[in-house]
């Protein structure tokens, strides 16, 4: 067997043990696996391991991808997005996780309308506040929601975020925690067309924290494909 099918049975069994061992049902969690830069042999090697979700952050790489790859599993947009790509986006994400300004919702429930699709979206939130990262502040986010709450052809179904890039466990785990909040306070709005039942949080070296906040998607690139 290749290295990335050990790769992807290694971070399964991580995902399960550190479910069992915070309380919570490994089956509410989904491994997505991130495929930037990977060529598309190495990626046919995840979904042969049952790799069942991909993640991609350009849009452009997961189309020309997207056609030697074929069909039978998710595509997630997990980068930041520009407007001008959002008709292609619509076309072939079935999850967008980087959703962070009402001109973007309202683009996504134009194209999303065309095609007759209701795109599932999360909001990405910037809880560090740190320059460098894109997301709305969570003080945008409950206006953003409201507004998305009346877009027929879009469907909020949880927020997403980036934790700061530190060894600094506490700092990783305040933030996932503060995501974990948000949608907790988000949901006591019971808005309709919000479902927040998603938290899209964790990368390769801090997805154990974000399972025990509460993590449903976690991103997991580096430990399945190796450095990029
Ligand atoms: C690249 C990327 C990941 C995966 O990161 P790894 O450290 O390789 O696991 C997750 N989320 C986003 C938004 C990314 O850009």
């Amino acid at each position: 067997m290749s290295a990335i099918y050990d790769n992807v049975q290694q971070v399964r069994s991580i995902i399960s043990r550190q479910a069992a061992a915070t309380g919570r049902n490994p089956g509410e969690i989904t491994l997505v696996a991130v495929t930037k830069t990977v060529a598309p042999e190495l990626v046919q090697e995840a979904l042969a391991a049952g790799v069942t979700d991909i993640g991609e952050n350009k849009v452009q790489e997961a189309l020309s991808k997207s056609t030697c790859l074929g069909s039978g599993f998710n595509w997630h947009l997990i980068g930041h997005l520009q407007t001008n790509k959002v008709k292609a986006a619509v076309q072939l994400f079935a999850l967008i996780h980087s959703v962070d300004s009402l001109k973007l919702i309202e683009a996504i429930d134009r194209e999303a309308g065309w095609i007759g699709k209701q795109q599932q979206i999360l909001i990405e939130i910037n809880i560090s506040g740190e320059e460098s990262k894109y997301g709305c502040t969570p003080a945008d986010a409950l206006d953003m929601i409201r507004a998305a709450s009346l877009k027929s052809n879009v469907h909020v179904a949880g927020l997403m975020t980036m934790a700061p890039f530190t060894a600094d466990k506490d700092r990783i785990q305040a933030v996932f925690r503060g995501l974990r909040e948000l949608k907790d306070t988000i949901a006591g709005y019971h808005l309709p067309n919000i479902e927040m039942k998603h938290l899209s949080m964790g990368m390769s070296h801090d997805f154990e924290i974000a399972i025990a906040e509460g993590a449903t998607l976690v991103r997991i690139g580096t430990a399945i494909f190796g450095k990029r």
